[in-house]
């Protein structure tokens, strides 16, 4: 990492990125109010420090041990405020609190375009719907997407026109490197599901499809490998990253009334960590309808972006994870409180001392 002098011109910096490149290595640059922060991404074994730091204009060149060096708030133009991520007229990160909602998978066409209605008019702000979907059992429905190439093509067009009519951007899952790019032609968020956290391969490829990605939290991953494993995200020059909790694997033995624990802590610490915006999937993690008012209220007041939330007009019916599924009627119940909540969290975090 390289740390400019407050005066820096913008020739001096201009040098420093060139003798980045010459070495075959790339250049990370965080333009701050007062002073310019240049990463090097690439093999650090090869960075020599020593000589960048004698470059005109660089107070400092020295190497960071934390493996999340791109997209830590430390060492980044953001101090209090977060990364604002914008797709279409949303702003997540912002000054309010963003709805993600929709089917946990795409039924059909009608299926589809009546929930985004009912979301929409409940508040909601992005669409979501899953077209490929990760399943434990290989004999249970795995997506639309999964039937052929053109049951693919045909849901993922039903998404971008239910999305264009009720004027959401759209969200669904890439579960695999192959469906990517088409995946990408259609929908304007990409996800990373859980199970997916730790495929260095797929974050590269849909990381460089330049489209915002939501990146879920692994039920058994520790706060430091989500935000070390997003690295390799921002690595490719995206750090549109959204991050999301949606719960840890419950411990003890016997039954479990939950699906997953879902790990609140985590939200503000990650919040100090990074500028990305930190958003809840109440839905997944606790699997249960009843469950998603209360941890969505609490999500919001741990200090949330935003929340993920799946929604059916007839729950119980729901092809997958119908037991947690809520109506739309109650989407719009948890986002007029859950406004309200994130108002008040908003304030006090302005009040809060940081760690
Ligand atoms: C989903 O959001 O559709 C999903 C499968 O969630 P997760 O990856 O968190 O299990
Ligand atoms: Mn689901």
């Amino acid at each position: 990492m390289i740390i400019m002098h407050k005066g820096a011109t913008a020739e001096q910096i201009d040098a420093v990125i060139d003798e980045i490149k010459r070495l075959g290595l790339k250049a990370d640059v965080s333009k701050g109010e007062s002073i310019t922060i240049i990463g090097i991404v690439g093999d650090e074994r090869i960075i020599p420090f020593q000589r960048l730091s004698i470059l005109t204009g660089v107070k400092e060149a020295r190497m960071i041990e934390t493996p999340y060096k791109l997209i830590s708030r430390e060492y980044s133009e953001y101090r209090d405020n977060n990364r604002i991520i914008r797709v279409g007229n949303v702003e997540i990160g912002g000054d309010k609190p963003v709805y993600i909602a929709g089917p946990c998978a795409i039924e059909s066409r009608a299926q589809l375009f009546r929930i985004a209605e009912e979301v929409k008019k409940a508040g909601a702000h992005i669409l979501r719907g899953g077209i490929f979907k990760p399943r434990s059992s290989a004999h249970s429905f795995q997506g639309l997407g999964a039937q052929g190439n053109d049951e693919a093509l045909e849901a993922l067009s039903w998404l971008h026109d239910a999305g264009r009519k009720y004027e959401m951007p759209t969200i669904t899952e890439i579960r695999g490197e192959k469906q990517a790019e088409l995946i990408a032609k259609f929908v304007d968020i990409l996800q990373i599901g859980a199970r997916n956290m730790y495929d260095q391969d797929l974050l590269g490829t849909v990381a460089r499809l330049n489209k915002p990605v939501f990146y879920k939290r692994h039920f058994g991953a520790s706060v430091e490998e989500l935000l070390s494993f997003s690295e390799y995200i921002a690595v490719e020059g995206n750090k549109d990253i959204i991050l999301c909790e949606r719960g840890v694997l419950p411990i003890g033995k016997g039954k479990n009334f939950t699906r997953y624990t879902l790990d609140l802590g985590a939200v503000p610490a990650i919040q100090n960590e990074t500028y990305l915006p930190v958003m809840v999937d109440p839905s997944h993690a606790s699997g249960r309808r009843d469950l998603v008012y209360p941890m969505s209220c609490s999500a919001i007041a741990a200090g949330a972006s935003g929340l993920a939330i799946e929604v059916h007009y007839n729950p119980a019916e729901s092809w997958v994870d119908a037991a947690q599924a809520i109506t739309a009627d109650e989407l719009e119940r948890i986002i007029n409180v859950c406004n309200h909540i994130y108002s008040i969290a908003a304030e006090n975090k302005k009040k809060t001392a940081p760690k």
